[in-house]
């Protein structure tokens, strides 16, 4: 897997007028779901620049994380061009008859309320604890008993949480890697989008053990995406 920077970053929220937007809604023509032609969700959003995330080559002022759980998007891998005046769907696994309008739950929202985060450094400590659990085939990631780090704070570590940049917590440490559907390139992995959304006790997917991974291709301003449960 190829990932975007080896620095990584968690998101604190609520922060106001933070790089990050957890939730809210992208209003560009395009953003929304081919077939349902339902705007598409976001679930995240970061400022792209030097003093938050680095994206070289990437041309919008941010990256947006969107996604659709009531068609059959998630089924799939899901790719979408993003410029400052577009969103245009590229790849996607077509119907609604894997999902429906109460699809991860129960009157599941059209759009999550913004929240607005700011990104803190993930420690070294930290991402070798992530990177030890990625390793580990414990089926329900708790932290092996006899690892030098088992601490809560490993184990507050041990489900996946919103992250842009370095490497996230993998749901399935196996996941294949993301090439590019129009340069055929490795993408770059730039975000692990968790559960909690700050705004509703269900969150984004009812499940804390549920994540979406999101790839760019700067050359082709495309981003990708996937979602794990365990
Ligand atoms: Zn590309």
């Amino acid at each position: 897997m190829k990932f975007l920077s080896q620095r990584g970053y968690f998101v604190k929220a609520p922060v106001p007028n933070g790089p990050v937007t957890i939730g809210g809604r992208l209003v560009l023509p395009g953003a929304a779901s081919p077939s349902t032609g339902l705007p598409l969700v976001q679930y995240a959003s970061v400022r792209v620049s030097s003093d938050a995330l680095s994206i070289p080559g990437w041309l919008s002022q941010e990256i947006h994380c969107l996604y659709s759980w009531t068609c059959n998007i998630h089924l799939g891998d899901f790719s979408y061009r993003q410029t400052p005046e577009t969103v245009t769907v590229l790849e996607y696994q077509a119907g609604i008859d894997g999902a429906g309008p109460d699809f991860p739950y129960e009157g599941y929202p059209k759009s999550f309320r913004a929240v607005s985060g700011t990104l803190e450094a993930i420690s070294e400590r930290e991402q070798a604890i992530i990177l030890h659990l990625n390793k580990s085939a414990a089926p329900d990631f708790a932290v092996d008993p006899d690892y030098a780090m088992n601490t809560p704070e490993a184990n507050d570590l041990s489900y996946p949480r919103h992250q842009f940049g370095g490497v996230p917590l993998l749901l399935q440490s196996d996941a294949p890697p993301k090439d590019c559907i129009e340069c055929r390139r490795e993408m770059q992995l730039f975000a692990s989008v968790g559960n909690g959304n700050y705004t509703n006790d269900l969150g984004f997917f009812g499940n804390d053990f549920v994540q979406i991974l999101y790839w760019c291709c700067p050359a082709c301003q495309i981003v990708s995406a996937r979602n794990y449960c365990d």
